[in-house]
């Protein structure tokens, strides 16, 4: 396999990219880029320091300067808003319900797409977000779309949230709330939340993991 490799996994929220970008990540040697991470960092740093999110100014200033880091972890990467774990508070419901909007302001994306490219430069990666194969890394070598019914997102969400112990809200209310930040990520202006045309879409919606990340390294393998 070529050694700089580059998989780009884009799909809606809870479609399954995080779980299955790190395995193959682990499975082939390749960095991860959980670059959702990144701007609910952004977005936990604008709640902690109590910026106004109408203040794009300031917000973008804040993603300009704050460092965010990844460390290996088990089961979940951990995440550093410079000295500052914040593996866990960055799936709480605060950061997931405003991170759509600091995920739409342009100067934001910016300071994260260089950042999401510096890391790709370090070798072959597995990134997941919305925008990878559209803007991020345009010319990756393999392009992969995840999609799966919004019911069946907001199960996972909601079973995921149960066995991490986080705040478990109704299913209903969890099924909402992808709807809305589905709706916010496909309607920005900027890099919104869309299939690139030569990327490979998969629904995951009747699909085990074992059996995403068995038909993603097909794909892989097949692109050598
Ligand atoms: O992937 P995850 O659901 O953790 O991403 C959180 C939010 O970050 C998304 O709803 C979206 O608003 C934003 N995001 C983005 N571009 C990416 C990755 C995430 O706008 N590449």
């Amino acid at each position: 396999m070529k050694k700089d490799i580059q998989v780009a996994i884009d799909g809606p929220a809870s479609s399954g990219k995080s779980t299955v970008a790190k395995i193959i990540a682990k499975k082939l040697g390749l960095i991860y880029c959980d670059t959702g991470a990144m701007y609910r960092s952004v977005t936990w740093a604008v709640l902690n320091r109590q910026i106004d999110l109408a203040d794009t100014a300031a917000v973008a200033r804040l993603a300009r300067t704050i460092k965010i880091s990844f460390q290996p972890g088990d089961p979940d990467q951990r995440v550093f808003v410079d000295a500052v774990e914040v593996t866990k508070p960055i799936r709480e419901g605060a950061v997931s319900s405003h991170v759509s909007a600091v995920a739409a302001i342009p100067t934001v994306r910016e300071a994260m797409t260089m950042q999401q490219r510096q890391i790709a430069d370090q070798g072959g990666i597995v990134m997941d977000g919305r925008d990878i194969g559209t803007t991020v890394l345009p010319n990756a070598d393999v392009k992969i779309f995840l999609v799966a019914s919004a019911h069946e997102r907001a199960l996972r969400r909601y079973k995921e949230n149960q066995i991490k112990g986080l705040d478990s809200k109704p299913l209903a209310e969890i099924e909402a709330a992808i709807k809305l930040r589905d709706q916010k990520d496909s309607t920005r202006k900027v890099s919104p939340l869309k299939k690139a045309a030569d990327a490979v879409e998969l629904d995951t919606t009747s699909l085990s993991i074992d059996q995403v990340v068995d038909r993603i390294l097909n794909i892989i393998e097949k692109s050598r």
